[in-house]
């Protein structure tokens, strides 16, 4: 189909190139990205003019979701890309003969290839199947010789491929293969034999013997090609090698339980398993295809449902698979995407393509229960953390250097994958701006819901020139995903609104979206249908109910096991949709956080880095430890960690240890994270358990905006601004003072420091939580004796309201000075003006100081290097290189914008105003931190009467304290 680029060197006319291969299984998920390599002259073009550098070769790397290669030197782009391809196709293991047409796709090929298998030539080859044939061979009496005929199904690529082409029902019924592979030995009769009833296949001379004594030779195990187990090496006389595997039962009542097998180096390990299930030899097996990583050599063994097998070969076309009289391992037969009968076997033993010798690796409880929450949406990224019983999927897609663990595209090909659906087909859309008037471009596009918020930075991308505001012409990407089912029926697709810069942030966002919404389903596989529409309006999404309900059918049987233990009501939905407040709440306590306070302290878009270990924990205080991280780093305010473990933190300083009991998570996440799953087990049945979580904050990074205020200013800029302040009103000689939108009271505290008229100073925020952290430094800062001699001071009160500064509380009313430092900003556009009215016609200080960034200034910061070491630049610059300075502002102004805003409320309200600003030398583009001071023209009391008579309350008072008698009233 694609001649496009096909190298003439390596690939034959009529053969699909690398690429094409690539292309007709990934589509767009097979991204190719070329560098170029310059090489001396002399390093072999002579042809070429010596003082030029060498011609520009290239080099090719190609990202496919699972892998990724990167190819050899070429002259051509396109040659380098198709070697990519190649690498990528070997590396997959997908073998470009079948797919071409030099093999004819017939009956007669098929019996052919079987004959093939029982060659000699077969058998000195490197193919996984000859290793079964060699072992085969090696047996004793009349076991010896007997071919499995799973095994020739299951192992031999090329041979399932023939006959998914001659019967496309191959696809959905692995089963009928080994039909296929009896019908074919049928006919081979007098090269090799086979018996009526029976699953194997023999050939019928035996091979000459050096061949193979030959074929087991050791070989060098220096060569790297080799994959052997370390334990596996030595091997020179038959060992006794014990692989731990585990059962999987086909009754949900029994638990999955570890087996050892004893396998020796010379056996066939199939019958080691078969024996194991209770079954006579190998050829009573079946095997399914491999589980979990791509390239994954664990695979379930059961019995093999022998009488259908044995009537579908006589009919072909009868029956279905189902109808096989044994009993469906809903287990099983979820991991593994197959239909599976009884009892299963779940081990990582076999032969590689790239071995003769026998791989084997332990498989454990505990990775049936990786395997099984790796199914997963929010299993996949916990794997991808490593932190399984703290990591959740984040609610929002930010920058790449802020997202920690496999990015969501990835994800979603994995989940894909292993639920047996079709790639998933992302499209991006590319659109110029519509608009160009910034602001209305920033209103336009501004998004409010929370799993939206870490893309605003990408939004209306208006790049400031001096004073004057151009809108970059670039073009912004959307993208739409679909998935569907193996059989092209559309599951679902997401179509968000949100446009970025850069094509791939685009397709990770659509992608999150889509896990988020999965992840609601597996989260509890019985939500209601309504419910999971209401889910996916609010993520731009759109499922086809019938094929959704299809594709996940052993979900609800499987993963409702585990969380139906979470009691009526506990269930905690990570996703600020239609969640109660305060469910947070549930299911923890007994805090107790230890160590002094830093003072550095998260907040929202930090990112913050904490050791941290989970333990199951019993009434009669046995303890036994299921995870622990010494270095898990995560951003604040983005749902990227379990609720509670977020809440704690929160409350927590650099240095501080905090310990808390939790109720259990879902046990498939305990025995995820637990090495003795018996243990756990037995603990889980017989006592009441909790999980104590301990958990030390090592270090916070801040956000952009805090990062660069530090970074970039001497003293940092916040600390000037609150200088700025201080000195305003040390100046002003004021006796009362509200710092509207106080936050954590930084500005309050240090007022402390200095010695002011203040007699009294109040706060107002709407933030609880910087409230609790204003009230607790301001505290303990007023009532301690040493810290600063508050005696030498006229202050008499201090006080801190939860409000919002745009409602007119008469508390505040008629104050000498006002300061509202980087407050507005963190409103809508219409809320700035609100409280600008409300606080020079209602509050009515003296003096009113209202600060907020200049956004002409952000040309500056943006092209200052602030990144850390382990930031990438390159990311950086396109993608962080954030329009704000915060995810929170919901604007930033110019300084004529400022100006406008400050000067039409001035004479309105009868003030007069200046502006200043701290951060820089004030010249263009003026300063980092723009100021206005207002001024009331009119001294004397000019109230309109009925304000301030009234009284209105509609603050909250949080913390008090009152000079005299020191009485402290707590939230
Ligand atoms: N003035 C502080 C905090 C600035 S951060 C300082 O300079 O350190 C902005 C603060 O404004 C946040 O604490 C936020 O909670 C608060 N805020 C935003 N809108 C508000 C409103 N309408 N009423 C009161 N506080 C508000
Ligand atoms: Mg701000």
């Amino acid at each position: 189909m694609e001649t496009e680029g096909a190298s003439s060197v390596t690939v034959r006319k009529n053969t699909q190139t690398p690429k094409a291969m690539i292309h007709q299984k990934f589509g767009a998920n097979a991204c190719y990205t070329h560098e170029e390599v310059h090489e001396s002259a002399d390093n072999g073009c002579p042809g070429l003019a010596i003082e030029q550098k060498g011609p520009c070769l290239y080099r090719c790397t190609l990202q496919l979701p699972e892998i990724t290669v990167v190819s050899g030197i070429f002259r051509k782009k396109k040659d380098a890309e198709q070697a990519a391809a190649q690498l990528a196709l070997e590396e997959l293991r997908i073998n470009p003969v079948t797919k071409s047409s030099s093999l004819p796709e017939t009956w007669d090929g098929l019996v052919s290839r079987v004959k093939y298998v029982f060659s000699e030539e077969f058998l000195s080859s490197l193919h996984p199947l000859s290793g079964h044939v060699r072992a085969a061979w090696q047996r004793e009496g009349r076991l010896a010789g007997l071919i499995p005929a799973c095994a020739i199904a299951v192992f031999d690529a090329t041979l399932s491929n023939m006959c998914k082409s001659i019967d496309p029902k191959v696809e959905s019924n692995p089963f009928l293969i080994i039909s296929y592979v009896m019908r074919a030995a049928a006919e081979l009769s007098g090269f090799i034999a086979s018996s009526e009833g029976e699953l194997w296949i023999r050939r019928q001379s035996p091979y000459p013997p050096e061949i193979i004594e030959l074929s087991s030779i050791q070989h060098n195990p220096n060569n790297p090609e080799i994959i052997v187990s370390p334990s596996n090496q030595q091997s020179a006389s038959p060992e006794l090698l014990m692989v731990e595997a585990i059962i999987i039962p086909c009754s949900l009542e029994k638990n999955i339980e570890r087996v050892i097998l004893n396998l020796t180096s010379s056996g066939y390990y199939l019958d080691v398993i078969a024996k194991q299930l209770g079954l006579l030899e190998a050829a009573d097996l079946m095997i399914s295809r491999p589980i979990g990583k791509a390239s994954s050599e664990t695979r379930l063994h059961s019995a093999a449902p022998k009488q259908y097998l044995l009537d579908i070969s006589s009919d072909l076309h009868a029956k279905e698979v189902r109808r096989f009289e044994g009993s469906l391992n809903a287990r099983a037969s979820y991991l593994s995407g197959q239909d599976i009968f009884g009892d299963a076997i779940l081990a990582t033993i076999g032969y590689t393509w790239r071995s003769k010798d026998l791989f084997y690796e332990d498989a454990s409880v505990k990775s049936y229960y990786r395997m099984l929450i790796g199914k997963t949406p929010s299993g996949l990224y916990k794997l991808s953390r490593g932190a399984i019983l703290a990591a959740e999927l984040p609610l929002a897609f930010t920058t790449n250097a802020k997202w920690k663990g496999s990015l969501p595209r990835e994800m979603l090909c994995t989940f894909c994958r292993q639920h047996q659906l079709s790639q998933p087909i992302f499209s991006t859309l590319s659109s110029l701006e519509e608009s160009t008037d910034s602001s209305q471009s920033q209103k336009k596009l501004r998004v409010t819901d929370l799993a939206a918020k870490g893309t605003q930075h990408a939004n209306g991308c208006v790049v400031a020139t001096g004073a004057k505001e151009t809108v970059e012409s670039g073009g912004r990407y959307r993208c739409e995903l679909k998935v569907y089912t193996k059989f092209q029926d559309l599951i679902l697709e997401c179509s968000p609104e949100d446009s970025f810069k850069k094509q791939s942030d685009s397709v990770q966002n659509a992608s999150l979206k889509v896990l988020l919404w999965l992840d609601i389903y597996f989260r509890d596989p019985n939500v209601p249908l309504e419910r999971l529409k209401a889910y996916a309006d609010g993520l731009d999404l759109r499922f086809e109910p019938k094929f959704f309900v299809e594709a996940f059918m052993l979900c609800q049987s499987l993963h409702n096991v585990c969380y139906n233990e979470i009691e009526e009501g506990k269930l905690v939905y990570p996703y600020s949709m239609n969640v109660p407040n305060g469910l947070a709440g549930h299911g923890f306590r007994s805090l107790n956080i230890e160590g002094c306070d830093s003072g550095i302290s998260p907040s929202n878009g930090s990112l913050s880095c904490v050791s941290y270990s989970a333990s199951l924990v019993t009434e009669v205080h046995i303890k036994e430890q299921l995870e622990s991280i010494d270095d898990f780093e995560f951003e604040i305010a983005s749902g990227a960690v379990n609720q509670h473990l977020e809440s704690v933190l929160i409350q927590m300083s650099v240095g501080q240890t905090a310990c808390f009991i939790m109720d259990l998570p879902p046990r498939e996440l305990i025995f995820a994270a637990a090495d003795d799953s018996a243990r756990m087990i037995s603990l889980l049945s017989s006592e009441t358990c909790w999980l104590e979580y301990t958990i030390r904050l090592l270090r916070v990074t801040e956000p952009l905006e805090d990062r660069m205020e530090q970074a970039l200013f001497s003293p940092p800029l916040s600390k000037q601004r609150v200088e700025y302040a201080v000195q305003s009103i040390r100046e002003s000689c004021a006796a009362t003072l509200v710092d509207f939108g106080c936050g954590s009271g930084s500005l309050l505290d240090s007022l402390l420091n200095y010695s002011t008229s203040l007699e009294k100073i109040a706060g107002v925020d709407l933030s609880q939580k910087s409230l609790t952290r204003a009230a607790k430094i301001l505290n303990s800062k007023l009532n301690s004796t040493s810290d600063v001699d508050i005696s030498s001071t006229p202050l008499k009160s201090a006080i801190l309201y939860d409000g919002s500064v745009t409602d007119s509380d008469s508390r505040l009313c008629g104050f000498d000075i006002g300061t509202c430092l980087e407050v507005i900003e963190h409103m809508e556009e219409d809320q700035a003006y609100l409280f600008g009215n409300v606080a020079l016609s209602y509050f009515r200080p003296k003096i009113l100081i209202v600060s907020t960034p200049n956004y002409e200034y952000n040309v500056i910061l943006q092209k200052s290097t602030l990144s850390t070491p382990e930031d990438d630049l390159d990311e950086r610059s396109e993608s962080q290189s954030c329009k704000f300075r915060n995810h929170d502002h919901k604007f930033e102004w110019t300084r004529a914008q400022f100006n406008c805003w400050a000067t039409e409320l001035a004479t309105r309200h009868n003030y007069s105003v200046e502006f200043s600003g701290v951060g820089g030398s004030g010249d263009e583009p003026g300063f980092a931190s723009q100021i206005a001071v207002f001024r009331r023209k009119t001294l004397q009391e000019d109230y309109p009467e009925e304000l301030s008579d009234s009284e209105h309350r509609y603050y909250q008072v949080i913390w008090e304290w009152t000079g005299n008698n020191r009485s402290i009233s707590a939230l």
